[in-house]
């Protein structure tokens, strides 16, 4: 362990101990905040960093994109969005993929839309990232300022690869927003509803939750530690 790696994981566990604690009102906030405390606390992984560059963890990621016709419904209603936050649900249906969602969207048979769909094999983008969806609180804060991401619980499919797919994904942007690791938050940080309940612990956030921000954060510092930018 190289002196740099070192001082990083240290910074990296103390801005994780600092603000300590869980959130107490996990209803909208009236404005996003940037500066608040996180969720949950969560230990680093320890895992050794495998380097590579923001680019490289893109293209792990297998993003595609089928866009939903400016013309849909959804689009029409949908505004111009910075990104603050990352929300993570899952789609509580075990016989659709990734694309049967994205066919879904395209053919306006959803009254939800969001950002990126993800499975073991793809991570389908829907809309522009600089544009509202409709996933976390009837068009409140959490769809106002974030980024959607429905994970599939195809039973045909494996679950770990699909946290492991999203947690790139998340980290990637992360890095592409400024987005920090507190604002990757569950869809239950909006509304308190049960999801991703996959990753959920008796309806909230605790150990499975845990474990996927030590993912994300993981890979974060994969592309951050990556010095020759390749
Ligand atoms: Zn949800």
């Amino acid at each position: 362990m190289d002196a740099m790696f070192l001082s990083r994981s240290i910074f990296s566990y103390f801005t994780i101990l600092v603000g300590a604690g869980f959130l107490t009102n996990c209803s909208p906030s009236p404005t996003p905040s940037v500066t608040r405390a996180p969720m949950i606390t969560f230990q680093p992984a320890t895992t050794p960093l495998v380097k590579r560059s923001a680019s490289q963890l893109k293209r792990e990621c297998g993003i595609e994109q089928q866009f939903m016709s400016e013309s849909s419904r959804l689009r029409q209603q949908a505004r111009s969005m910075k990104p603050l936050f990352i929300t993570v649900h899952s789609t509580q249906n075990k016989r659709a993929s990734a694309r049967q969602h994205s066919t879904a969207l395209l053919n306006e048979r959803l009254r939800h839309n969001w950002h990126f769909t993800i499975d073991n094999y793809v991570s389908i983008q829907h809309i522009p990232l600089n544009e509202t969806g409709r996933h976390a609180d009837s068009g409140r804060t959490g769809d106002m300022f974030s980024i959607g991401i429905e994970m599939c619980e195809d039973r045909s499919q494996i679950l770990y690869k699909t946290f492991d797919r999203t947690a790139k994904t998340c980290a990637w942007l992360m890095k592409e927003y400024d987005i920090p690791l507190r604002n990757v938050v569950p869809h239950y940080f909006w509304t308190t509803k049960n999801c991703p309940h996959v990753l959920m612990d008796n309806a909230r956030p605790g150990y499975k939750w845990k474990w996927f921000l030590s993912r994300v954060d993981y890979y974060f510092r994969c592309i951050n530690s990556n010095q020759s930018n390749l």
